[in-house]
């Protein structure tokens, strides 16, 4: 399928070409067409499938055939680096349409509110805004939304999980009750389907979430102590010239300057990214990290989702994420669009069941690497056991829990196989990648790989 089958205009097709988009994506190819019907849709779909351009294009095209020149849309997105994103995006395709946009996402100064309220004022074709800082505005009464035609929720879930639920239903009063209603969720809980049922009207559903995590992503995993993640970090990134943008992920915004501290001792080029900075402050890290000046950023899950940053070579999570769904949101940083990436999770102790969990909601057992030799073993990895979860022993994990994981790879495979999944991370790729990076140590002086 190509672009041109989607009835797009001139400009819209020009604007493609510009950006090198030959082939829609498959969350494009299914939702495209739903958008243009005019049907409300609820799509399914991770970042670095292409989702943000699936809603925009098929907007834009409408805005440019309908003439334009008044508020037509409105975009949710859960934080500013999401929305800056989008806003970006929309710049790109509308390069050749004369389509104008609106980025509204809070965290600056009182003149940046001031230049907001100036820009939604004098009237923009879209809006791209995070829900509090809209609604700021729109409690002020100069905003009036009450004519617009598209209502679209980007990463709905992650808004739910960031108490964005009361803001979304106070901004979709505001709204007039005709109106076309889009939702992109990397996930589809019971609470995205509660929300699907209260603002959207018998939305057509779009499900790309086949291998949860992006394709090209090899992922590996290494049992550690929480004072063998530094050695460990050094062991992989020193030296490594061809590893020239990497980012390292922590649950705990204390973590990020303790890593990027002991980073610096060690010699590294490395800036930490948390809520802690001004929004200036993270704008300037995430440019010198776009622009390469940068070799590794260190983050809380506030950059897990909304950085599109293309050539990522390697994410590393420092610790394992509470909630699954960040794992997916934190390995999609890397192999976006067709490229391809390693993300690497190092699990200590306390972090053995969340991974466990992980493994389940990507339907795959990461496979878990033996520690350098100099490193010494870390925990024995028993997601089930409380020795497992609390153990700091160095022993061997022993026959049984190898047993375990064995079977449960099967069965994950199984469950692949019946819904005709496949796993696009070959084993050629698997085994390159560990070549390159940890040969140390060969796999059958760890339990569960000794088994397998
Ligand atoms: P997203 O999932 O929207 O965050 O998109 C991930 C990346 O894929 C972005 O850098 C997009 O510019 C890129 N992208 C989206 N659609 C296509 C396409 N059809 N062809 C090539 N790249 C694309």
């Amino acid at each position: 399928m190509k672009f041109k089958d989607f009835d797009f205009t001139e400009e819209m097709l020009q604007g493609l070409n510009a950006m090198s988009f030959e082939e829609p994506t498959p969350v494009q190819e299914q939702a495209i067409p739903i958008i243009q019907k005019g049907n409300d849709v609820i799509a399914v779909a991770q970042t670095g499938t292409g989702k943000t351009a699936a809603f925009l294009l098929p907007i834009l095209n409408k805005i440019q055939r309908s003439g334009g020149g008044k508020l037509n849309t409105l975009i949710l997105a859960p934080t500013r680096e999401l929305a800056m994103q989008i806003d970006q995006q929309m710049e790109g395709f509308s390069y050749f349409t004369g389509t104008s946009s609106i980025a509204i996402y809070g965290g600056g100064t009182g003149s940046s509110f001031e230049a907001e309220r100036l820009a939604l004022t004098q009237g923009a074709d879209l809006i791209v805004a995070t829900p509090g800082r809209l609604l700021s505005h729109l409690n002020l009464k100069y905003v009036k939304i009450n004519q617009l035609e598209h209502f679209i929720l980007d990463e709905a879930d992650r808004m739910m999980d960031m108490g964005f639920s009361d803001d979304i239903q106070k901004i979709s009063e505001y709204l007039p009750k005709k109106r076309q209603n889009i939702m992109f969720s990397a996930t589809m809980p019971p609470k995205i389907r509660n929300l699907a049922k209260a603002i959207m009207n018998e939305p057509e559903e779009v499900n790309i979430a086949i291998s949860i995590t992006a394709e090209g992503i090899t992922q590996l995993a290494y049992n550690t102590h929480d004072n063998q993640k530094i050695p460990l970090l050094q062991h992989l990134l020193k030296d490594k010239q061809d590893l020239s943008s990497i980012i390292i992920f922590t649950s705990r915004k204390s973590n990020v300057k303790d890593i990027v501290r002991d980073l610096k001792k060690l010699k590294m080029d490395a800036a930490g990214i948390s809520s802690d900075l001004s929004q200036d402050e993270r704008e300037e890290v995430l440019r010198m990290f776009r622009n390469k000046r940068l070799r590794i950023l260190v983050g809380t899950d506030i950059i897990s989702r909304g950085i599109d940053i293309d050539s990522i070579d390697m994410v590393i999570n420092y610790d394992v994420p509470n909630d699954p769904e960040d794992y997916v949101h934190r390995v999609g940083r890397t192999a976006r669009a067709k490229s391809t990436g390693t993300a690497l999770t190092f699990i200590d102790g306390r972090g053995q069941q969340d991974f466990q969990k992980i493994e389940e909601l990507i339907k795959m057992e990461v496979e878990k690497l033996p520690n350098p030799e100099h490193i010494g073993e870390g925990p024995t990895y028993k997601p089930g056991s409380s020795r497992g979860r609390n153990s700091h022993s160095r022993g061997n994990n022993n026959a049984s829990s190898g047993r375990k994981t064995f079977n449960k790879k099967k069965t994950f495979d199984k469950e692949k196989s019946k819904s005709g999944e496949t796993n696009t991370n070959t084993d050629a790729t698997k085994t390159e990648v560990k070549k390159k990076f940890y040969p140390k140590r060969p796999p059958t002086q760890t339990g569960h790989l000794q088994k397998d």
